[in-house]
């Protein structure tokens, strides 16, 4: 019988298909014993290569600028997955208990439970998560057949909730769309699904006890409508919706070449964020102004030497190159917190990650490493424009010290006889909040800013960006932060300082009017919905949205920034 069930649209897309039900995994296996202890052992470890190669591939996929958070997962999982401890102990399990390899990892789960419950370091605790993860992934392994993996193709995933690290596999084995019953529209799994066009519904609630595994479903990842059994008049809605999705990307492609100006005839800047070769082109054929973002780390995260200055002059000359004169905007080493690396750079026993020691902080901690990185971008200036951009700046002391170091490392190479550009405009990450109220007193000593929104967010309002339990709370559409984006902008305008906004905010086209609104002339997003932005930017009438901007500026809460949004929504001209 029809049913439709509501969630959250999380990723655009229409899709229809057989749903497939995977229900929370619970690794609650009863003892079993085994009689051929070498089979049970092969069977394990055959589960175990499954994985690996999975989690390899997922890897290998990943590229954007979600590819190391998304990366880091994996990397976690793999070493896990490669810990010595872990494969000795289960293999040890079978021989001497004779336990089936389900039993074996139910009691090697357990044990690691044990050690990590004990912990006083809270950060470790959260780590047998991690474990879990793995040991569920080697468990689902061991029962999966062929088809199971090859029959998802063309179905629809309805489960409790995706990792971030599952959703460019899941798009990769075909399926169609994934409805949660958890999860939220903020969350890193749905950015990753809507960088990739999969469409997601989450939240929705009754998904586990309504539908059956075979049911057919119709998903609307706009609306966040599910319905079940869907009747005629379903059908030929889905087919409308389908029609219109291929038609709007007919007309986003024709946006190519076209200029990213407002009515009133404004130009808006849209940078790339671009790490990977495919983002540099992308960013390069679909008319982007430049790189407003390239993150270095990415080159730390999969090595376990530190990149020496070759191999980093190399990796950002190539960037500069590929860009082909337009401006690229390398931004320094931001790892830590939840960026960790295999180098050891990073310290791994912090109380607090998210507030230690990361971004510059870390970077002035290690001189050498830092003057490495610089003398590298500043040999790449030689072959293009480039600009330098410092992460998690929290005050004038941090800005000025860099500022001191970039000029000796300049005099320096000259010195030596390298070419280097006349001049590296410098600049600074605003993401912390202290850096946004204290922006006047070091923007002189600047000649850019860019504002990392999903930082300054999670840091304005004490909520953890990859928390997906914080569900709405962790979002840009707050009072607060709006007013801080004012200031800092403000700040900029005022010193002739060009200012964009570089955090995930900047490519969601619903928040176009809202930035612009701001006072934002400039914006820097993944290449993947900088055709939708264009698009949002050709819609808007700037002189309209700066008159409605104290009506913004006054907005309590959520509700009242929304009906703000919905407001000055002009309709298409597309
Ligand atoms: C940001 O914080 O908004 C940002 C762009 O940097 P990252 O996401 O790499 O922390
Ligand atoms: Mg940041």
């Amino acid at each position: 019988m029809r049913l439709q069930l509501s969630g959250h649209g999380a990723s655009r897309g229409s899709a229809l298909g057989r749903a497939r039900v995977r229900l929370p995994h619970v690794l609650e296996v009863v003892e079993e014993r085994i009689t051929d202890v070498e089979a049970e052992i092969a069977r394990l470890h055959a589960a175990i290569l499954v994985v690996r190669d999975e989690m390899h591939v997922t890897r290998r996929r990943l590229h954007g600028a979600l590819a190391q958070e998304v990366g880091e997962f994996l990397d976690l999982h793999a070493l896990l997955l490669d810990d010595p401890e872990l494969l000795r102990g289960l293999d040890a399990l079978i021989r001497t208990g004779r336990y089936s390899a389900d039993y074996a990892l139910r009691l090697q789960r357990d044990r690691i439970a044990n050690v990590f419950t004990g912990m006083d370091d809270a950060y470790l605790r959260s780590r047998i998560d991690d474990i879990d993860q793995v040991i569920g992934r080697i468990h689902a392994a061991l029962h999966r057949r062929d088809a199971d993996v090859q029959g998802i193709a063309g179905e629809i995933l309805v489960t409790d909730n995706i990792a971030p690290s599952e959703v460019a596999q899941l798009q990769a084995q075909g399926v169609m769309a994934v409805v949660t019953a958890g999860g939220s529209a903020l969350s890193h799994s749905a950015i990753l699904a809507r960088s990739l066009h999969l469409p997601l519904v989450v939240g929705t609630t009754l998904a586990l006890q309504k539908i059956n595994d075979g049911d057919v479903l119709v998903v609307d990842g706009g609306t966040g409508l599910v319905v079940r059994e869907p009747e005629a008049s379903d059908l030929r809605e889905h087919r409308a919706r389908m029609r219109d999705l291929k038609r709007e990307r007919r007309q986003l492609n024709r946006l190519r070449r076209e200029p990213s100006r407002t009515r009133d005839g404004i130009d808006i800047r849209l940078y790339a964020n671009a790490e990977s070769r495919e983002d540099v082109a992308e960013a390069h054929a679909l008319g982007a102004a430049g790189v407003g973002l390239y993150r270095t780390e990415f080159l730390f995260l999969n090595t376990d030497a530190v990149p020496d200055e070759e191999a980093q002059f190399r990796a950002y000359r190539d960037l500069v190159l590929g860009m082909t004169g337009r401006t690229v905007t390398i931004r320094t080493l931001d790892l830590g917190a939840d960026k960790a690396d295999r180098t050891g750079l990073v310290l791994g026993n912090e109380p607090n990650p998210a507030l230690g020691l990361r971004g510059v902080r870390l970077s002035l901690s290690r001189p050498a490493l830092f003057e490495t990185q610089l003398r590298a971008i500043v040999r790449a200036s030689a072959y293009g424009p480039v600009r330098i951009l410092v992460p998690m700046v929290s005050g004038r002391e941090e800005v000025l010290a860099v500022g001191a170091l970039l000029a000796r490392v300049v005099t320096e190479l000259r010195a030596q006889g390298h070419a280097v550009a006349e001049h590296i405009p410098l600049g600074a990450m605003i993401e912390v909040p202290s850096a946004a109220l204290s922006l006047p007193d070091f923007i002189g000593a600047l000649d850019f800013i860019s504002i990392g929104t999903n930082d300054l967010v999670q840091y304005v309002l004490a909520a953890d960006r990859n928390n997906d339990a914080l569900g709405p709370l962790y979002s840009p559409l707050h009072p607060a932060v709006l007013r801080l984006l004012r200031a800092v902008i403000t700040v900029a305008g005022r010193r002739n300082i060009p200012v964009a906004v570089c955090g995930e905010i900047a490519g969601d086209p619903a928040c176009v009017p809202l930035l612009l609104a701001l006072g934002l002339q400039e914006f820097s997003l993944h290449p993947a919905t900088l055709l939708e932005v264009r698009r949002a930017i050709r819609d808007c009438d700037l002189g309209m949205l700066r008159a409605r901007a104290p009506q913004l500026l006054r907005a309590r809460d959520r509700g009242a920034i929304e009906r703000w949004l919905h407001r000055v929504r002009l309709p298409s001209t597309q």
